[in-house]
């Protein structure tokens, strides 16, 4: 087994060949395995300033982010200012907006408060938005009645039924023009799976995944297979749309 570091840019079936950020190379049998990436439905304003989930860098960043605005609003002496850096919005209805919602929540009643004495007499409000009706929608009706309880109690103010539109100025923008001024937008509203260029497009299904046989082979190829979140596999007549895109089904 040889490990090599690089980017896959363009896969050449005709000639059994990937090209990467770091050269050429042959294969026998091509596996894709690249997993997926944020999706923000075009919303370019919150690709730019929004704050991802997806990865261990964004985790990083978004502590950093949330380390760096308890120190600027320690220091804000302006209303407008303070309000923009206590609001925190956080997008998607899935475990992740959901878990995140609730550790923040926790953060801000147990650690903000005594780490930072300064603040505690201002409060911001954690909101957790989504464009559906219920929270964690995939899962049994008992998960999403208990979630809605845990976090309404948690305080995090929760609207469904509710699409963001855009971001603009440290400004959350909701579908009927309403707004919520936050310097914390946390996007965690969906992924879709990392392009394969090279393939052809009668090969990509919904979310971009890329769709295979039982075998988890491309068909049309013989030596092309995709697996875990970036393939989608209809032929399970327990999944017709598809399995979850979460880590034991990939591994499986
Ligand atoms: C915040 C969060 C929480 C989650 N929590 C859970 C959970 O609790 N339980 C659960 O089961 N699942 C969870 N998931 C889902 C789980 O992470 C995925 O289902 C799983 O990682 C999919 O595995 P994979 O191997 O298909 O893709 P990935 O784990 O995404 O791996 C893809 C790899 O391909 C690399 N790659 C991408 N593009 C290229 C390229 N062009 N060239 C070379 N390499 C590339 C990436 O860097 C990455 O290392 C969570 C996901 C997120 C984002």
């Amino acid at each position: 087994m040889r490990f090599y570091l690089g980017e896959l840019k363009n896969i050449v079936p005709l000639e059994n060949r990937i090209e990467t950020s770091d050269g050429n190379l042959s294969y026998d049998y091509l596996v894709l395995a690249m997993g997926t990436e944020t999706n923000y439905f075009g919303m370019e304003n919150i690709r730019q300033k929004g704050l991802p989930l997806k990865t261990i860098d964004d985790a990083i960043n978004l502590r950093s982010h949330l380390l760096l605005n308890v120190g600027k609003n320690i220091r804000a002496t302006d209303t407008a200012e303070k309000e923009k850096l206590q609001n925190i919005v956080i997008v998607g209805e899935g475990p992740t907006g959901v878990e995140i919602s609730g550790m923040l929540a926790e953060m801000s009643r147990n650690i903000v408060n005594k780490d930072y004495p300064e603040l505690k007499d201002t409060k911001g409000n954690i909101y957790l938005i989504n464009s559906g009706k219920t929270l964690l929608g995939p899962m049994s009706p008992r998960s999403q009645e208990e979630v809605y309880k845990v976090l309404n109690k948690l305080d995090v103010k929760i609207k469904l039924n509710t699409a963001v539109k855009d971001y603009i100025d440290g400004k959350v923008i909701l579908a009927g023009d309403e707004t919520i001024a936050t310097s914390t937008l946390v996007w965690a509203s969906g992924v879709v799976a990392r392009e394969a260029p090279g393939l052809p497009t009668e090969n990509i299904g919904r979310g971009r995944r890329i769709i295979v046989n039982e075998y988890n082979q491309v068909p049309g190829t013989q030596n092309i297979f995709a697996i875990g979140d970036q393939c989608i596999q209809s032929t399970d007549k327990n999944y017709p749309d598809g399995h979850p895109q979460l880590a034991q089904v990939a591994i499986q």
